[in-house]
C-alpha cells in the first residue's frame, strides 16, 4: 500500500486498510488482531455477529461490506460502526428507523454499481446523488462511497467514475481497492482498501 501510494505522489500511510475477515479462520483474524489491525470488514450479518462475540470486539471498527437486508438493518446497526453497503431508499429507510429505535448512529458509505451489473449490488451511478441526499436527509451520516468494479474490465475508469460522483457530492472517503487491484485503487485516490485473501489466504468455503 505505502509503495502504491509513493508511486501515485500521495503521502504514504494515509490509506486505510480494512482487513475483510470474512469466512476466515478465527485463529487468523486473532493473528491479524495481536499484530495491530483494529478495522475489519465482513459482509454477513450473522456470521458477523457470531465471529466478533467469540474474539471480542474491544478498540475494534466493524464495517459492513456485503449486500443488506433491510430485515436485517436493527441487527446491523447494533453491530457494525459502518455501513458501507447502503445502495437503495427502503435500506436507508430502514437504518435511519434502526438508528432512532437504538439511539446509536450510523456512519454510512453508498455503494455505487459502478459497472452497472445487474446481478450486482449498488445504486446506478446515474441514481447516486438522489440516494446520497435521502441518506443524508434521513439523517445518516454519509461518509463516502463504495464501489466494486466488473471482474472483467480495467479497474481504473470505475475508481475514477466514483471520485467523480464523491467530489460532486462534497465526499471525502473512497473505500475501493481489493486484493488484485488495490494498487490502482490507490492511484486512483482510494482512502480505504478493502483487502482479505492478500492479507489472510484464501477464504473457507
Ligand atoms: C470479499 C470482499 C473483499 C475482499 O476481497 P479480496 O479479493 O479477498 O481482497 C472486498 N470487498 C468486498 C465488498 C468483498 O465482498
Amino acid at each position: 500500500m505505502d509503495k502504491a501510494a509513493l508511486a501515485a505522489g500521495r503521502v504514504p500511510g494515509r490509506v486505510g486498510l480494512v482487513a475483510v475477515s470474512k469466512q476466515q479462520p478465527a485463529a487468523r483474524v486473532k493473528a491479524a488482531l495481536d499484530a495491530g489491525q483494529t478495522v475489519f470488514g465482513e459482509n454477513r450479518v450473522q456470521e458477523a455477529q457470531a465471529r466478533w462475540a467469540e474474539l471480542g470486539r474491544d478498540g475494534v471498527e466493524l464495517r459492513l461490506i456485503g449486500p443488506l437486508q433491510t430485515n436485517k438493518a436493527r441487527d446491523a446497526v447494533a453491530l457494525f460502526d459502518v455501513i458501507e453497503s447502503v445502495d437503495r431508499e427502503r435500506l436507508v429507510d430502514a437504518l435511519a428507523e434502526a438508528q432512532q429505535a437504538s439511539g446509536r448512529g450510523v456512519r454510512a458509505l453508498v455503494q455505487v454499481n459502478t459497472g452497472a451489473e445487474p446481478q450486482k449490488a449498488g445504486v446506478l451511478p446515474r441514481d447516486a446523488d438522489a440516494l446520497i441526499a435521502r441518506a443524508r436527509g434521513a439523517g445518516l451520516a454519509v461518509e463516502g462511497l463504495m464501489c466494486i468494479p466488473p471482474q472483467e474490465e480495467a479497474a481504473g475508469p470505475h475508481f475514477a467514475l466514483l471520485a467523480r460522483i464523491a467530489a460532486r457530492n462534497g465526499l471525502s472517503e473512497l473505500s475501493m481497492g481489493m486484493s488484485d487491484d488495490f494498487e490502482t485503487a490507490i492511484r486512483f485516490g482510494a482512502t480505504r482498501v478493502r483487502i482479505g485473501s492478500a492479507l489472510f489466504g484464501s477464504r473457507e468455503a
